[in-house]
């Protein structure tokens, strides 16, 4: 299935068509947003998806969708996760993943504007995939890792590298979760829509110009593995999200180095996802 927060309101995206979930589910269900992570395993859902008649339906506008989940209880990035990305770093392969938080705050939608703070010269853009969780997850196994995800969008990993690497303290969490920071979308895809959900190709544009192409089949850290190492720490519910590290040739490691500035359009594309386009702008 493909899920949407669409004018506000629980969707499901079937032919290009907007399948209102409480309205096609006779009010039994709510019209939350939020619920879609909750719901992306609900028999209910899939019943609707499975009857619903798509041309009953208003066809989607994508302007009106906001992130597919809008208030995350939790998110978390990874640094250093494709193996290309850590070369052009110049660091060695991690032997764990490097973890920091991205807050519920920097969360917007796939077509929301991307706000640089008047004064910050260094913010980039990492285009990655994002994983949803669907239930309530602690020591998850490699086996059933997949099972506790509603699902996978796409999302950006916005930075300010200049407070991400200012020392004595490099503020991660800090310089990753400024408003907006955090854009997520189009849509919220369950796994069993993707022939692979482990090898997807992905790209980041900046104006049309292409600045990362790659395959989620690169990661160091695969997504079972995330999921695994995470849950052994941390209890997940319904709604957190976790970014899960991003592919070469983002803005600090290019020569002459290329950051964002008021008039970019950062669009981020990823197979059987979709592609988000934020502009970017400067207040
Ligand atoms: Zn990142």
């Amino acid at each position: 299935m493909r899920l949407a927060n669409y004018r506000g309101r629980a969707t499901i995206v079937i032919d290009g068509f907007a399948v209102d979930v409480q309205q096609a589910g006779a009010g039994s269900l709510g019209s939350d947003p939020m619920l879609l992570s909750d719901l992306a395993h609900h028999d209910a859902l899939r019943a609707i998806a499975s009857s619903a008649r798509a041309s009953d339906w208003p066809p989607l506008d994508e302007l009106h969708l906001g992130a597919p989940v809008p208030r995350p209880p939790k998110g978390f990035g990874v640094a250093l996760n494709y193996r290309q990305h850590a070369i052009e770093s110049g660091r060695e392969l991690p032997t764990e993943p490097h973890l920091f938080a991205k807050t519920e705050n920097c969360v917007c939608g796939p077509f929301d504007e991307i706000v640089v703070p008047a004064g910050c010269t260094h913010v980039d853009y990492e285009a990655e995939l994002v994983i949803v969780f669907g239930r309530t997850c602690k020591d998850a196994t490699r086996d059933n890792a997949w099972s506790f995800l509603a699902g996978v969008t796409a999302g950006q990993d916005i930075s300010d590298r200049a407070e991400q690497f200012r020392l004595p303290v490099k503020q991660f969490t800090v310089a990753k979760s400024y408003d907006t920071f955090g854009p997520i979308g189009p849509y919220l895809v369950t796994a069993d829509e993707l022939a692979n959900p482990d090898a997807l190709a992905l790209e980041g544009r900046i104006s049309g110009e292409v600045m990362q192409h790659s395959n989620t089949s690169d990661l160091i850290f695969d997504v079972p593995a995330l999921v695994v190492w995470l849950s052994r720490y941390i209890t997940f519910q319904p709604g957190d999200l976790v970014w899960t590290g991003t592919p070469g040739g983002v803005g600090e490691a290019r020569t002459p180095q290329r950051f964002l500035r008021a008039g970019d359009v950062v669009e981020t594309e990823i197979e059987a996802i979709g592609t988000m386009r934020n502009p970017v702008v400067e207040k």
